[in-house]
């Protein structure tokens, strides 16, 4: 049968709900049992795909090509498995399936309520990739517990706990105990009443885990013990660490494993000892050398936009026992064609990130341009890719009025346009070209070497790709198409010969990327930048 685990957070946002549960999973996963890990966000969007990134983040994208919130990310990099669909889902979601029912006369004229419909969807919900092949499922409540929209996922928590039985759920609340410099002591009261809050929706959580920024002494630990109703040994302390990837060692160290399997009633299969997680964080703390890379994109002001991107370098540096400095350019700045090769000096190499929309495109595209004269490693992923085949028409071929149909939907040279299928689509929510498809490489090229074999699967989220009819003056003026979509013929990666390390990628190689496999073309980019360095 498989055993629940329900992490919810109390006292403030952000306080790493996602990487305590990512570290608990890794951690049980090591114990020797199949683990996976859901998220639940109180919002009122079907999915984060329609979100600006302003927002809420990236966008992660499953195999099966859910959009889903960037917790997933993190779920995946740390237990170097896939998630899918299933593993996220939204009050909008819950509505949109109850409401689906009602109109389908599913209800049989039932007047249909918060309680029981709702929060049965939500149950339904909670326990359906438990019915799959899993041992332990973690489930991350999002949102903070005395929201208003949290509410009937409280009570169906509740309820559910009470159906499961008992030793087959833990409840554990994630706190903050704030440090006052004035008073010089860590406070627990906020977490005293987060709790009584979650006692009122009828929840007794069965470990705390602490946020703190000082270590918790033994008297607070049994103040929120007797408070909080919990035996001592379960108040966790987790104080700031200076990487997320410390945080299963913490845990560990804490105990918050042994707590858990104590409470579900579940042996140790074999003793944890994330050999590889080890070896990982030695290259990360102790480098070799460094790069500076630049990220060029217009969403830095919320580094969460490209969070995949950010945690690829630190799986690819590690892997080149090198720190990877990433430079946040704004595309913007760089639109100035007199000043922007300021701008990127001291770069080792460049990326051009994912993106939507005309904002920012000019200075992209200098980017590829300096890149590409420079001979810098250059590294494009999905828009990123289509300016530097926009870059290459215009200023290799001479196509100068070559564009994408998204940025100049007039455009006489539509060098990116958008894809057959995407004309006729109206609705924006989860109809891109969405999730995980094959992709053909091309033998004696640089990704074909990087990855070392023919065929890969690759994650796409884009409504635009290039235009076959340009294939042949690209291929002639010396970029190379090295990876082609099998099915349909699409133009997935392109590479310039005559350069050190230049590749764009239609799909999304940082979605894949995680500690125990570093995605290859990060890697390999990675050292090229090391070796331009040199
Ligand atoms: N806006 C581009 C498209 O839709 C690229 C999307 C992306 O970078 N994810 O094709």
């Amino acid at each position: 049968m498989t055993k629940y685990v329900f992490v919810t957070g109390g006292v403030t946002s952000s306080l790493g709900k996602g990487i305590v549960s990512a570290s608990l999973a890794k951690l049980l996963q090591e114990h020797g049992f199949k683990v996976s890990i859901q998220k639940f966000d109180p919002y009122i969007n079907v999915d984060p795909g329609t979100l600006n990134p302003y927002e809420h983040g990236e966008c992660y994208v499953t195999d099966d090509g859910a959009e889903t919130d960037l917790d997933l990310g993190h779920y995946e990099r740390f237990l170097n498995s896939p998630t899918s669909q299933a593993n996220n889902v939204t009050t909008g979601r819950i509505y949109q399936t109850v409401i689906n029912k009602e109109r389908a006369g599913d209800y049989l004229g039932k007047t249909v309520q918060v309680i029981p419909h709702i929060t049965d969807e939500i149950k339904r919900r909670m326990t359906l990739l438990g019915e799959t092949a899993y041992d332990i499922i973690i489930t991350e409540l999002g949102g903070t517990v005395g929201d208003i929209e949290s509410l009937p996922y409280l009570e169906a928590l509740r309820q559910l706990r009470m159906e499961l039985g008992n030793r087959n759920s833990v409840s554990i609340h994630l706190t903050l105990i704030p440090y006052l410099s004035a008073a010089q002591e860590l406070k627990t009261k906020p977490t005293q009443h987060s709790v009584k809050e979650l006692l009122q929706a009828g929840i007794q959580p069965d470990i705390l885990v602490c946020r703190t920024e000082k270590p918790i002494t033994s008297d607070i630990r049994a103040k929120l013990a007797l408070f909080c109703n919990v035996g001592k040994n379960c108040v966790i302390e987790a104080m700031d660490a200076s990487s997320i990837y410390d945080v299963p060692l913490l845990m560990q160290e804490e105990k918050l494993d042994i707590r858990v399997l104590e409470k579900l009633g579940l042996k140790s299969k074999k003793k944890p000892e994330l050999k590889k997680w080890k070896v990982f964080l030695d290259h990360l703390k102790n480098p070799k050398r460094s790069v500076r890379i630049g990220l060029i994109g217009k969403y830095n002001e919320l580094p969460d936009a490209y969070k995949s991107i950010y945690e690829s370098f630190v799986h690819s540096g590690a892997a080149n026992n090198t720190k990877v400095h990433v430079v946040a350019v704004h595309s913007e700045d760089l639109e100035d064609k007199k000043s922007f090769s300021k701008e990127l000096k001291n770069l080792d190499g460049l990326l051009i990130a994912p993106g939507f929309g005309e904002r920012g495109i000019q200075g992209k595209i200098n980017a590829v341009q300096y890149a590409r004269e420079s001979k810098i490693p250059f590294f494009g992923i999905c828009l990123g890719m289509q300016c530097a085949s926009v870059e290459f028409a215009r200023n290799v071929l001479k196509i100068k009025d070559a564009s994408s149909t998204e940025v100049n939907p007039g455009t006489k040279n539509p060098v990116i346009d958008m894809m057959a299928e995407q004309k006729s689509i109206k609705s924006k929510g989860g109809t891109m070209r969405l999730g995980a498809y094959p992709c053909m490489l091309k033998e004696n090229t640089l990704v074909h070497k990087a990855y070392g074999r023919k065929s890969i699967s690759e994650r796409h989220r884009h409504r635009y790709e290039f235009n076959n009819k340009y294939i042949k003056q690209f291929e002639k003026e010396g970029m190379k198409i090295s990876g082609i979509n099998p099915d349909r013929n699409l133009v997935e990666i392109i590479e310039l010969n005559d350069h050190p390390w230049f590749v764009g990628v239609q799909f999304h190689p940082e979605l894949k990327s995680t500690v125990e496999k570093p995605h290859p073309l990060f890697v390999d980019f990675v050292k090229a930048c090391v070796q331009n360095k040199k």
